[in-house]
């Protein structure tokens, strides 16, 4: 079976013939149905993220369950799955505590399975998968934890992004306390993940939501998912704007980017009482600047939220609702489709900025 590997930061993916192994207990092995060229991904190409090698990427994805090992309860062969990027262990005091999303045994473990080993192999030597998917793959085994059951009525290329991006934008705004109906909202970065917060901020009932990039064609297509105004950061002072708009500042912003530059801005965009989200992944070893005076006395609130800050498969049950109710566009946000072996140029179609998401379809 064949999968694209990373052998090293800033060399292309490598499609290759790999072997897998069958799945152990608990595991379940699957063929992959549709995968999300997510940004996450482009970070381990570009060495902004660090993880062992060779790795198979790709962790926003969906699949069908071929065979599952022994003690394999929740999923049959023939279930059609959406793959959490999370397994959780339920044992450790995050699962236990309500936060599966952010598993200890999970990150410990990282692109292993449970058990520290992985099922692929090329010349007898592993093959990481990460997330513990690697869904850039014609197959894989996963953990049983990984797998969760969809109707058939749910397209594949929609449930793979709900595994990621969907999941992760509408879950910061949903799964947050300070989002209310009538509240005004500000986005930072408006690729797959920016897009989805979009939305996310339309289905809670935001009275204004102000989309901030530096690409035109970009904030043109946020309309699509709810957008009231538009800001080019390259053109204008993006905060000076945002507090024009409405009138001192918004009461929720969101940096779905991840940089020093889009957090500080997406603080200082606040009015008082104000709640920051951050949900992009930063460069490792990022700090961002915060004026900490204006954030004592104008009482703002600065948050990290992963994964849709709450349980993903409860996340992602409430995805499946609303898409097939037709209040959430994911449809419109796939906007190019690739064979396995075109999987770089899905990327260099993300590193250039283009609209929507890039999704292999197997
Ligand atoms: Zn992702
Ligand atoms: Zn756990």
């Amino acid at each position: 079976m064949k999968a694209a590997v990373l052998y090293k930061a800033n060399t292309p993916l490598v499609v290759e013939e790999l072997k897998l192994a069958s799945p152990k207990a608990g595991e379940v092995k699957v063929r992959m149905a549709a995968a999300g060229v997510c940004a996450s991904d482009h970070h381990w190409m570009t060495g902004d993220a660090e993880g062992p090698m060779p790795i198979v990427l790709g962790h926003e994805g969906s699949a069908v369950v071929e065979e599952v090992g022994e003690g394999v309860t929740r999923v049959a062969a023939g279930d059609r799955c959406i793959l959490s990027f999370v397994s959780s262990c339920g044992y450790c005091r995050l699962c236990r505590t309500g936060s599966p999303q952010l598993c200890d045994t999970a990150g410990i473990t990282g692109s292993a399975l449970f058990d520290g080993t992985t099922r692929l192999t090329k010349d007898g030597e592993p093959i990481y998968q990460m997330a513990k998917l690697g869904v850039f793959s014609e197959l894989g085994v996963v953990p049983e934890q990984a797998c969760h059951k969809m109707p058939k009525a749910i397209p594949f290329e929609v449930a793979a992004l709900i595994g990621c991006s969907v999941t992760t934008g509408v879950g910061a705004v949903i799964n947050n306390v300070a989002a209310r109906p009538g509240a005004t909202v500000a986005v930072f970065g408006c690729g797959g993940v920016g897009l989805n917060v979009i939305q996310g901020a339309k289905l809670m009932g935001a009275s204004r939501i102000i989309a901030v990039d530096i690409y035109n064609h970009k904030l043109e297509f946020t309309y699509k998912f709810g957008a009231t105004d538009v800001i080019n950061s390259k053109e204008v002072n993006a905060v000076d704007e945002i507090k024009e708009l409405t009138d001192g500042g918004v009461d929720l912003a969101f940096d779905s980017f991840g940089s020093a530059m889009t957090t500080s801005a997406a603080v200082d965009a606040l009015r008082k009482n104000g709640t920051a989200v951050l949900v992009g992944l930063a460069p490792v070893g990022a700090d961002a600047p915060i004026n900490m005076v204006d954030l004592v006395r104008s009482q703002k609130t600065l948050v990290g939220s992963y994964y849709g800050s709450a349980s993903s498969h409860e996340t992602f049950d409430k995805l499946i609702d609303w898409y097939l109710k037709g209040r959430l566009n994911i449809d419109e946000l796939i906007t190019r489709r690739y064979a396995l072996d075109e999987i770089n140029e899905g990327f260099d179609a993300l590193s250039r900025g283009e609209d929507g998401r890039g999704v292999i379809i197997f």
